[in-house]
C-alpha cells in the first residue's frame, strides 16, 4: 500500500519497518480481544506480561543471549546509562574509556562525576574519523570495566574489532547499531541501546547485563538507579514504557521473520555500499570517515562549502528525502540508514544526488 511516506534519513527517532507499523495500526483499538489498546493496558495484566515476556524471549533468540545475562527494559534513554554504568559498575572507582566521538565523550563526562576515568585511547587528533588501535592498551589492573561506543552516531565511525580489554569487563553503547548485525554477547559484560535509533519508539533503553555484575551492596544508591531493582522486578519496578516494549517486541519478531541478524547484516552491507560507492566516485561529495571504520548505519559526508551543504539539504528535503542535515557539532550532511531504511531509499537518494551534482558542475 502507498502511504505517501518519505524516506526518512534521521539519526533518531528513525524509520520502523512498515509491516510492523501496519500490525500496530491493526491492533490499535483492540489488542487481540483485550478490548483495549496496549497504551491503555495495566502493566500488571496477564496480557501485558505476555507482551514483555515474548519481547524478551524473542530478543534472546535473535541475539543468542546466554542464560547468565539479564535483559532489562529501562526508561531514561541511553543517556541515563552514562550515569548508571559508573554508579553500578565502578567497584574500585576506576574505568577505562575509549574516546571515539560525541557519544563516548558524553559518557566520559558523566563517568568522571562518579570516579576515575582513564581515557586509554582517543581519535580526537583527527576529529574522530577513525577508531584507534586498541589491541594492546595500557589498562590498570584495578580497572572495573572498559567502555566503548560501538557506533558513533554523529561521527559515523564504527568498531570492526572489539578492544583487547586484557580480561576486564567490556561495556558497549550499541544504540545506533543494535541488531544491525550478529553479536557475540559473551564478549561483553554489558551492552545497552536506546531503542529509537534502530528498533522502536523513543524513551527506552535495552540493557543486557551479565548477572554477576548486578550488585546488591548498593543500597545507598537511589533505588531506581540500581540495576538490581530492575532485574529483580522483571523491568517492572514501576510502570515501564509499555508502548515501547510492545513496539520493540514486534520489531524483534519481524527480524526473526526475515531470517535474523545475519540476513539483516547482509542487507545493511548492501545498502551502505550503494551510498559509499557513490561518495567514492563523486567529485562534489566526500565521505568524512576513513574507509576501514565507516559505519553501516550513519554516513556523514560533505561538499566543498557550508553554503553548498545547506543547498543540498534543502533540495533533498524538497524532493522527499528528509533529515539529511549533519549534526550541528560537525556540520555537512549525514544519511542514517538503519535497519528499516529500504535499499530503494538509498538508491533513490543516490540518484537524486547524482543528478544534483551533474546539474551543479559545469
Ligand atoms: C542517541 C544516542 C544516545 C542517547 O540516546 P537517548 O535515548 O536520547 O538518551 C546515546 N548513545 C548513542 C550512541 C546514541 O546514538
Amino acid at each position: 500500500m502507498n502511504y505517501n511516506r518519505t524516506f526518512n534519513f534521521s539519526a533518531g527517532p528513525a524509520m520502523m519497518p512498515e509491516p510492523v507499523l501496519e500490525e500496530i495500526r491493526d491492533e490499535m483499538m483492540n489488542y487481540r480481544g483485550s478490548g483495549m489498546c496496549v497504551m491503555e493496558m495495566s502493566h500488571r495484566s496477564k496480557v501485558f506480561q505476555q507482551i514483555i515476556d515474548e519481547a524478551e524471549q524473542d530478543l534472546r533468540e535473535l541475539m543468542g543471549i546466554p542464560d547468565n545475562y539479564k535483559v532489562l527494559f529501562i526508561q531514561g534513554g541511553a543517556t541515563l546509562q552514562f550515569s548508571m554504568i559508573p554508579m553500578n559498575l565502578m567497584k574500585n572507582g576506576k574505568a577505562v574509556y575509549i574516546e571515539t566521538g560525541a557519544w563516548s565523550k558524553k559518557a566520559i563526562t558523566e563517568a568522571k562525576k562518579v570516579g576515575e576515568v582513564v581515557v586509554a585511547a582517543s581519535s580526537k587528533d583527527k576529529n574522530y574519523t577513525y577508531i584507534p588501535d586498541c589491541s594492546d592498551l595500557e589498562i590498570p589492573e584495578d580497572t572495573d570495566y572498559v567502555y566503548i561506543c560501538e557506533n558513533e552516531t554523529i561521527h559515523g565511525v564504527t568498531w570492526n574489532k572489539l578492544p583487547n580489554t586484557k580480561g576486564h569487563v567490556l561495556v558497549s553503547d550499541q544504540s545506533s547499531m543494535f541488531l544491525s548485525k550478529p553479536c557475540n554477547v559473551s564478549d561483553y559484560g554489558m551492552i545497552y541501546a536506546g531503542v529509537q535509533k534502530n528498533v522502536g519508539p523513543a524513551g527506552m533503553v535495552v540493557v543486557i547485563i551479565r548477572e554477576d555484575l548486578i550488585r546488591d551492596d548498593l543500597t545507598q544508591l537511589p533505588i531506581y538507579l540500581q540495576y538490581k531493582t530492575h532485574a529483580d522486578a522483571g523491568s517492572m519496578y514501576n510502570t515501564p514504557n509499555c508502548w515501547a516494549i510492545y513496539c520493540c517486541g514486534k520489531v524483534f519478531k519481524y527480524l526473526k521473520s526475515i531470517g535474523g541478524l545475519e540476513v539483516m547484516h547482509q542487507r545493511n552491507i548492501d545498502k551502505a555500499k550503494v551510498m559509499y560507492d557513490f561518495l567514492d566516485s563523486s567529485r562534489m561529495f566526500t565521505g568524512t570517515v576513513e574507509p576501514e571504520f565507516r559505519s553501516l548505519m550513519n554516513i556523514p559526508f560533505v561538499t566543498e562549502s557550508k553554503e553548498l551543504d545547506a543547498e543540498v539539504v534543502a533540495a533533498t528535503k524538497a524532493a522527499g528525502y528528509d533529515n539529511l542535515k549533519g549534526h550541528k557539532s560537525v556540520g555537512g550532511l549525514r544519511a542514517s540508514v538503519y535497519n528499516a531504511m529500504p535499499k530503494e531509499g538509498v538508491e533513490a537518494l543516490v540518484e537524486f544526488l547524482k543528478k544534483f551534482e551533474a546539474e551543479h558542475t559545469a
